[in-house]
Formats: structure tokens, C-alpha cells, sequence
């Protein structure tokens, strides 16, 4: 089976959104992109690390999924990283209220051994170095390093960022940190200026508004679907990474023309995400629900058009 290691936090979340808010409950990047991407039946790993204060009963959560943790440190007498977040009435953006690194600043990744020959990295956000790391201890060059970072890291660890955006493959951001990175205000000039830092493939997200896919002189758009409940848009943009890669990882094929395929996918995982708090839609969801929205998806963007 093909192989995809998640490097990312492991973390408890408080969510405060217009339509409730949760006490901590399961959340953490790698855990939003280990959930998308165990939909595909494939060997994913995730590096991380938690504290002893971690419920078992959320490790059991994503074993069951067949998701491997034997990459997840845990610091016994250590905290677990925690986040708080408040979101405003448009749902588009959040503040955020409380940032607890506890274990996390302390982090080593560790690939297992027998992950150091995977296909696929997925680097979730994370400080640029330990990102850096992980690629570092691949043994075989991966056929694909996908990364994902925020405007922190470009405020705080720009230079260590550059030197990661150099060895990847494919970067996916918001279209604000493309902006941010580039100090251009077009997608397209920012896509550019991105290509030139070192990465193929540029995915820049906007939210419910859908997602780019740059690579050099073709663009691929696809639209967010329009869902009727919006209720906690948290781990949304991992769930779509964790789809993106997900697919990549299951089909081995890394052309642009599959990358809009995996695009597609990402996006469709995401717009479950979205619709419960935290991880609870992407717990029990199936195989067909995919498939329907998938279907879904195709009909939002057909059409038939003569041109002469
Ligand atoms: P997203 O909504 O896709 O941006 O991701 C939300 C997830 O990112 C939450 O589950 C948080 O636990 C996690 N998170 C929040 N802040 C950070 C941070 N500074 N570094 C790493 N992960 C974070």
C-alpha cells in the first residue's frame, strides 16, 4: 500500500462560533488531515506529540480509522497543545483567543522507520523548521511534499520558512498568506512569485469561495459547494489538505491533470467538515456520502457550451 506521512498538532480545541460554542473537544491539524485522508484506504502515519493528559479514547478514535500513531510522542507528565477560538458572525474569520504550545515546544518529530520511504508528506502547519526536519529524515525523496503554513510563521520565522518552501512541491495557504508572502495583491502574480520560491503546484484557498490550482501557466478553479449549514469552519483547510493528499497518495499519479482531481476531492471533504464541531462529522463519515457529494460537486460546475 502506498505510504503518507501527517506531521501536525494532535490538540484539544475550544470552538466558539454564532451557533454554540464546545468545551475542549478533539482537534489538532494532523488529526483534521489524518481523518480525510483515512477515507482512502491507504498507510498514513502521523508525527506528533501529546501530553499524558490525551483521552485514550481519541487515540482509539483514529486507530480505529486505520490511521497509524506509532509517530505520536506522548510526554507523559506533559500537556497537550490547546487552541481557543472565537469566530465572527461571517464565519470567515476567527480570532484567536487562547495559543497553548505545553508539549509542543518541545517537539522532535520522529519518523517511524518505515515510513522514511513514503510517497507523500503532508507537512501540516507547524513552526518552519520542524517541518524542515521531517523532510530531512525521509530516506527515499518523497514524489511529493505538500505544506501548509500560516501568516505566524511568516511574521516570526520568515528566512526559516523560505528554506522550507524551497524543497516542496506543492504549497496550499489561504489567499491573505499568499498575499502576505508575496506582497502581491493578484492570485495570479502572487502564484508566480510562489513558483519562483521553489514549489510546482500552488493551492491557494478562499474559504467558502472555493480553491486555485497554479501550476506554471495553467490555472484550475474549482468552487466551493454552496451547503445550506455552516456551523464551525475549524480544520476545514487540513481536512482539504488531508483530501488533497489523500487521493494523491491512493492514485500515485502526481500529473496537473490529477492534482485538479485531488483538489476536487479535497474541497468535497472539507464542505463536511464544516457542517458539525470539530471532528464529529468526519467520524462517521461514509464512502457513499462522498460519493453523492461528489456527484453533486460535478453538477455545481458541468456545463455545455457551443463555441464556434
Ligand atoms: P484550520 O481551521 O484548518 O486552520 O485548523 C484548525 C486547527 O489548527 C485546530 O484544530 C488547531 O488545534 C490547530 N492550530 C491552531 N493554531 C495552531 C498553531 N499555531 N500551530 C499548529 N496548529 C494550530
Amino acid at each position: 500500500m502506498s505510504k503518507l506521512v501527517i506531521v501536525g498538532t494532535v490538540a484539544f480545541d475550544a470552538i466558539e462560533t454564532p451557533f454554540g460554542k464546545t468545551d475542549r473537544i478533539l482537534g489538532g491539524a494532523a488529526t483534521f488531515i489524518g481523518l480525510a485522508a483515512s477515507q482512502f484506504n491507504i498507510d498514513a502515519v502521523i508525527v506528533s506529540i501529546i501530553g499524558g493528559d490525551f483521552p485514550e479514547e481519541y487515540l482509539d478514535l483514529l486507530s480505529n480509522k486505520n490511521i497509524d500513531l506509532s509517530g505520536v510522542e506522548i510526554v507523559k507528565d506533559g500537556k497537550t497543545f490547546f487552541w481557543k477560538g472565537k469566530y465572527h458572525n461571517d464565519m470567515n474569520s476567527r480570532d484567536t483567543l487562547v495559543t497553548e504550545l505545553n508539549v509542543l515546544a518541545d517537539f522532535n518529530p520522529v519518523v517511524p522507520e518505515d515510513y522514511r520511504n513514503a510517497e507523500v508528506v503532508m507537512l501540516g502547519n507547524l513552526h518552519p523548521l520542524t517541518q524542515l526536519s521531517v523532510i530531512e529524515q525521509m530516506e527515499v525523496k518523497p514524489k511529493l511534499v505538500i505544506l501548509d503554513t500560516m501568516n505566524f510563521w511568516m511574521n516570526n520565522a520568515l528566512e526559516d520558512l523560505h528554506k522550507v518552501i524551497k524543497k516542496i512541491d506543492v504549497i496550499a495557504i489561504n489567499d491573505e498568506e499568499a498575499r502576505q508572502l508575496t506582497k502581491e495583491y493578484s492570485l495570479v502574480v502572487a502564484a508566480r512569485k510562489i513558483h519562483e520560491m521553489g514549489p510546482k503546484y500552488v493551492v491557494i484557498k478562499k474559504g467558502e469561495h472555493g480553491a486555485f490550482l497554479f501550476h506554471n501557466d495553467n490555472v484550475f478553479f474549482a468552487p466551493a459547494l454552496p451547503l445550506e449549514e455552516v456551523f464551525d469552519p475549524t480544520g476545514a483547510g487540513d481536512t482539504f489538505a488531508g483530501g488533497f493528499a489523500g487521493y494523491l497518495v491512493k492514485t500515485g499519479d502526481f500529473s496537473f491533470e490529477n492534482l485538479k482531481k485531488a483538489i476536487i476531492y479535497g474541497s468535497t471533504l472539507a464542505s463536511f467538515c464544516v457542517e458539525k464541531f470539530g471532528t464529529e462529522r468526519m467520524e462517521n463519515l461514509s464512502g457513499e456520502e462522498i460519493h453523492k457529494r461528489l456527484h453533486q460537486f460535478k453538477q455545481l460546475t458541468q456545463f455545455e457550451i457551443e463555441l464556434s
